[in-house]
């Protein structure tokens, strides 16, 4: 299991808590070492660190993982191992240094944004091939490429992944990744240490540079003027040029005209949020990366559900469900899903009553409710009675004895023995599983 990716969703509503400068300082270089039982172990990398998040954080800690991972754990902290870099994302100008040196053997990409990483379909087909094309070294073909897209839908990973496969094919082309934040900060600390020949080499120097995020240049009139140069230096030496922004070039706010008109002389392309096709998809090829065991139709059920629509939020559902399912010790299923997820799940208003869930049932199995009810015990029947009064039980939390009335008067050790032997068929059985998660379909669509 990834547990680096549980911490960050716990980072992420801490933040929500705290300043910026605790999270990054205190806890930002915690980890998640494991969460067994009824206990949650955090790794600090001194004791300092260990007894500052004891004395300041524990109940904050809990909380977070109780309200909203729905993990309910008493939180240790030991001094354990150093937590291992994230590999950067954005190169960071080291002290004394202008301009950042890519690490990594030679680039800023992340590794794991390839090709292989990515789903493609109808919502990111277009920048897809037109990045499949820039890859293949066909250069100055789209140039630049522009592509634009809400967050989270994959921009970035797209981009990379060009970079990343240019490599693989010509380990010799000069590969730069950047975002407008970077490319600012390394022009603020050249101009101030009066090296702006250092930077401009950099930027001007390359084969194929990734610029990401461009919208973030909207009125910074100095850093658009030196983009502008870089990128006619570039466009001039037939450099391919790829781009990202968050609108298209028309919609950028104060954004010369002059750049804006540039942008268009390549191509634009779009990246839509993903179907639930596609989400599906996402969400199974990312759980196999995870080593997460994941029933298809569990995906397909947190697709059609999770309220969001980015992708990054997605996978964040996914480290949250793979953290309660290897907390609980259970394996993934729906029921397991909506319990770990519910705060995020589509609220459906719609009320389901009792006899909604025995018309279901009946439809389901094709019999007659005057047949539940009767005191037919074949198969054909004794089944779905039995499924109809675990589901009024699990759903409408009804008491034995109204469950037992509904079916002729049953008494409650018949419906106890009807819903445990369910509840013990579903965890073990697929059939059993698919049966009731149909049903539930039925029900809350
Ligand atoms: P953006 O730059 O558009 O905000 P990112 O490229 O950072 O989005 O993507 C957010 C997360 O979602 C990343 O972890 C990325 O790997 C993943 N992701 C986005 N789109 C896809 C996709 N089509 N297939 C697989 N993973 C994706
Ligand atoms: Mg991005």
């Amino acid at each position: 299991m990834d547990e680096s990716g549980i911490w960050e969703e716990v980072l992420k509503y801490l933040r929500k808590e705290l300043s910026e400068q605790e999270v990054k300082v205190w806890l930002e270089p915690l980890s998640v070492v494991e969460l067994r039982g009824d206990m949650i172990t955090l790794a600090a990398p001194n004791k300092f660190y260990k007894k500052w998040a004891e004395d300041k954080y524990l109940g904050q800690i809990k909380k977070v993982f109780k309200e909203n991972l729905a993990i309910e754990a008493d939180v240790s902290v030991i001094v354990g191992a150093e937590k291992k870099q994230a590999q950067a994302e954005v190169s960071s100008v080291p002290s004394g240094a202008v301009v950042s040196v890519p690490k990594n053997g030679g680039t800023n990409l992340n590794k794991e944004y390839i090709f292989e990483n990515f789903v493609a379909g109808s919502s990111n087909e277009f920048a897809y091939s037109a990045c499949q094309a820039v890859s293949e070294g066909q250069f100055m073909q789209y140039n630049p490429l522009f592509i634009y897209g809400g967050v989270g839908l994959g921009k970035t990973h797209m981009m990379q992944a060009v970079g990343n496969r240019i490599l693989e094919k010509f380990p010799k082309m000069k590969v730069l990744y950047c975002t407008s934040e970077t490319f600012t900060n390394e022009m603020i600390n050249a101009i101030r240490m009066k090296k702006m020949d250092e930077f401009q080499n950099k930027y001007r120097n390359i084969d194929l540079i990734l610029f990401d995020d461009v919208q973030f240049l909207s009125g910074k009139q100095r850093s658009t003027e030196e983009f502008f140069n870089t990128f006619n230096a570039l466009y001039d030496n037939q450099k391919q040029i790829i781009i990202t922004s968050d609108k298209t070039p028309a919609e950028l706010p104060e954004m010369e005209d002059r750049l804006k008109s540039r942008f268009s002389w390549g191509l634009i392309a779009d990246i839509q949020p993903p179907s639930v096709e596609e989400k599906t998809a996402i969400l199974i090829k990312r759980a196999e990366f995870m080593g997460l065991p994941m029933p298809h139709e569990v995906a397909f059920f947190m697709a059609e559900n999770l309220v969001t629509e980015n992708i990054r939020e997605l996978i964040g559902s996914l480290v949250r469900l793979s953290a309660f399912s290897s907390f609980h010790k259970r394996k993934v299923t729906i029921d397991l899903a909506r319990q770990a997820l519910e705060k995020f799940l589509v609220k459906k208003d719609r009320v389901v009553t009792s006899e909604n869930i025995i018309d279901a049932v009946s439809a389901y199995f094709n019999v007659k409710m005057a047949d539940m009810k009767s005191k037919k015990r074949t198969k054909s029947i004794s089944m779905p009675r039995q499924v109809a009064m675990y589901l009024l039980r699990e759903k409408l939390n009804l008491s034995l004895q109204e469950v037992g009335q509904m079916f002729g008067g049953r008494d409650h050790s018949t419906v106890l023995h009807a819903v445990k032997s369910i509840s013990d068929k579903y965890k073990e059985s697929r059939e059993v599983q698919l049966i009731i998660t149909t049903i539930e379909r039925e029900l809350y669509s």
